[in-house]
Order: structure tokens, then sequence, then C-alpha cells
């Protein structure tokens, strides 16, 4: 398992944002992190690092989905009217529904997006994911603080 820890430790920029656009564990690179259309896995089925996250831990993804897609759609207002002179009206059913699809389209690789930056820029609670430990953001029940 110290080879995980390594993996994770040396992640680098590019290695994120692979694993994330292919919708593989940030970790190894190895398993893949939905199983079925919508459903996330609990865990890589290759080196057991923990997918599974605290409620809320994922509103973040929505960040990038809408980041992603306000860009792509200005870009493409900007060359297809400023560029190739398509009028608005020949634009906005295209423009409409792109927005209303694209996001739908993107939520898993937003989702594994946040969560390879996260262990990107989070070497430490990406480490705490690996198997033999609890979700990232939880206590151990059985510890007692002490003063
Ligand atoms: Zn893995």
């Amino acid at each position: 398992m110290s080879e995980d820890i390594d993996d994770i430790s040396n992640l680098t920029f590019p290695q994120a944002v692979g694993r994330g656009g292919t919708l593989r564990c940030p970790a190894c690179g190895g398993g893949k992190l939905f199983h079925g259309l919508l459903r996330m896995s609990k865990a890589c089925s290759a080196c057991e690092f923990r997918f599974e996250r605290p409620p809320g831990y994922f509103l973040g993804s929505t960040y990038i989905n809408y980041g992603i897609t306000a860009a792509t759609s200005t870009v493409s207002y900007v060359v297809l009217h400023f560029g190739l002179g398509c009028a608005n009206g020949q634009l906005l059913p295209g423009m409409v529904t792109f927005i209303l699809i694209f996001p739908l389209v993107f939520f898993r690789f937003a989702r594994s997006l946040w969560l390879s930056l996260d262990c990107y820029f989070d070497r430490v609670g990406a480490s705490e994911a690996m198997s033999g430990s609890r979700p990232a953001g939880t206590r151990d029940p059985d510890t007692v603080e002490r003063r």
C-alpha cells in the first residue's frame, strides 16, 4: 500500500488532470471512478483509494461544470457570431440546447476533475483516503479527546 501513497505524493498536475478527464482513480490511474452512468464506485478497484466523501464534498465540482460550460458557450458565441457572422436568431436554439445538455453530459467529468485536483492540492487529505483510514473529513468515533 505504501506504493499507492507514493503515487499520491508524486502526483503531477498533468497526471491529475489526465486521470480526472478520463474518469480514473486519482491515486493510481487504474480503477474507474464510475460504474454505470451516474453511480460512483465507493473505492478504487485497483488500489482501494476511497472515492466516497462526506456530504457536500462534490459541491465544488459544480464550479468546474459551470466554468467549462460558460467558457465554451462564450467562445462558441464569439466565434460563430463575430467570426462567421451567424445571426443571433440562428444561434439561439443551438446555444440554449448546448447550455442545457452539456452540464448533464459533463457532470461525471466535473466530479472526477474535482476529486483529482483536490488530491493534487491536498496531499494529506488524499493520503488519508487510502484504504484503512476513514473518509476524509470524518473523525474516528472511538477516539476520545483529552484536554
Ligand atoms: Zn486507484
